[in-house]
């Protein structure tokens, strides 16, 4: 039977679902969006935002956020972590969006998270919702509702579990699976560029790869931050906290022997966040009944593809596209949403667990060995 959507609960004020708030309020939806967290804000860390997501925001009317926030790279290098000699893989500049239609853009979260929460609050000033801790979600009446920590429910017509890797949501459609820890912790930190030496600023995205583990960096805000990610197989470091801080000489300890740029850098860096990443196998079912998933709250992704975001992006954005096409009727709208979806970012899952094995690989261990390694993997009909 048709079931119409004319009011949307959101679970979870991250970048997934604001996105799709947006989009579902430019297709003339009621939306609610239900944050946990007392004020909205994003960590102190960086996101690279690639020509499919950086789409989306254009598509939701964001064209400005891009150009005044994101920072534009110009290329993508690969570099050894024991000599520092560099691989140019491929432009990231004006022949991606040549290629592409739209520009590959690098972010402070902060920003793009408050970009996204000033353009919900002008269209539907009241759709956000603070303080809002979904418990659990009850699929059983004519319509479904969310029940909140504080005792209240609030149903909706449709309601979007983008409530990320714990979600609650999920629970209700797939019932109480965990996410595996993945045997990796990252460190992630903010550095002032002007910290660092001239050839270190380079408006890259730069990935190092050795043995066992690997380190990403790239500008932030028009160059004047550079992002620090490092990632550390073989930990038993199991704290999945976006706050969860370091120390100078753990993260130092972890990449004993690398190249003094990842040194120079990771002294450099002002906190030192330690944060395990956390894995689940794709699902091939996101919905049921007038209740869905959308983000990591489905499909959790190790960043080694930089898609995680971009996905919860594009699932914001397709969801609203499919109940905008199907007239509101949620079973057919949710049909099509995961036809589209499922597929897709499962094989980018798939794709970001490989890589692991690639950055980290043994044969980087020998110089000589990983310089032909490298040649090899990345080729640019394997990139
Ligand atoms: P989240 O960002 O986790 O948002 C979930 C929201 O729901 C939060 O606001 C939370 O407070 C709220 N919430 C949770 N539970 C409840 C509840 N019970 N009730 C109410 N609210 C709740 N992706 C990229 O595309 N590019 C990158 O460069 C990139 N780099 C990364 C680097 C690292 C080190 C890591 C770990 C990830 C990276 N990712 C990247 C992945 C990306 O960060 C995530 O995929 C993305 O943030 C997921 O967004 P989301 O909105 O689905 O979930």
């Amino acid at each position: 039977m048709e079931k119409k959507a004319e009011h949307v609960v959101i679970v979870g004020a991250g970048l997934g679902g604001l996105t799709a708030a947006l989009a579902l309020l430019r297709q003339g939806f009621r939306v609610t969006v239900l944050e946990q967290a007392p004020a909205l804000g994003e960590v102190g860390a960086g996101v690279q935002l690639s020509a499919n997501a950086t789409r989306v925001l254009s598509l939701i009317g964001l064209d400005e956020v891009v150009a005044a926030s994101g920072a534009q790279p110009t290329d993508k290098e690969i570099r050894l972590w024991s000599t520092g000699q560099t691989w140019q893989l491929f432009d990231l500049g004006a022949a991606s969006v040549q290629r592409y239609g739209h520009t590959y853009a690098m972010f402070h979260r902060a920003d793009l998270h408050k970009a996204l929460e000033n353009a919900l609050r002008s269209l539907a000033p009241g759709a956000i919702r603070l303080n809002c801790r979904c418990e659990s979600v009850d699929l059983s009446g004519p319509r479904p509702s969310v029940l909140l920590s504080n005792g209240e429910r609030v149903a909706g017509d449709l309601i979007v579990g983008a409530d990320g890797v714990h979600s609650r949501v999920r629970r209700a459609i797939v019932g109480a699976d965990q996410p595996v820890f993945s045997g990796m912790h990252a460190w992630r930190g903010v550095i002032p560029t002007n910290r660092l030496p001239g050839h270190l600023r380079k408006p890259a995205g730069v990935n190092w790869v050795g043995p066992g583990r690997h380190v990403i960096h790239y500008p932030l805000r028009r160059c004047e931050l550079t992002n620090f990610v490092g990632i550390v197989e073989g930990s038993n470091w199991e704290v999945e906290s976006w706050t969860q801080q370091g120390s100078l000489d753990a993260c130092l300890g972890d990449f004993k022997g690398w190249h003094e740029d990842v040194q120079t850098m990771i002294r450099a860096v002002d906190v030192h966040f330690k944060w395990a990443l956390m894995v689940r196998e794709p699902i091939e079912r996101w919905s049921s009944g007038c209740v869905t998933l959308l983000g990591d709250a489905a499909h959790p992704t190790l960043p080694f593809l930089a898609q995680g975001a971009a996905m919860a992006l594009e699932d914001g954005y397709v969801l609203a596209r499919a109940l905008a096409a199907h007239s509101g009727d949620v079973p057919a709208a949710l049909s099509a949403y995961e036809s589209a979806r499922v597929e897709r970012t499962a094989k980018v899952v798939r794709g970001s667990n490989g890589n692991a094995a690639r950055f980290h690989n043994p044969k980087l261990a020998n110089a000589q060995g990983a310089a032909q390694y490298i040649e090899d993997q990345w080729a640019p009909d394997k990139v």
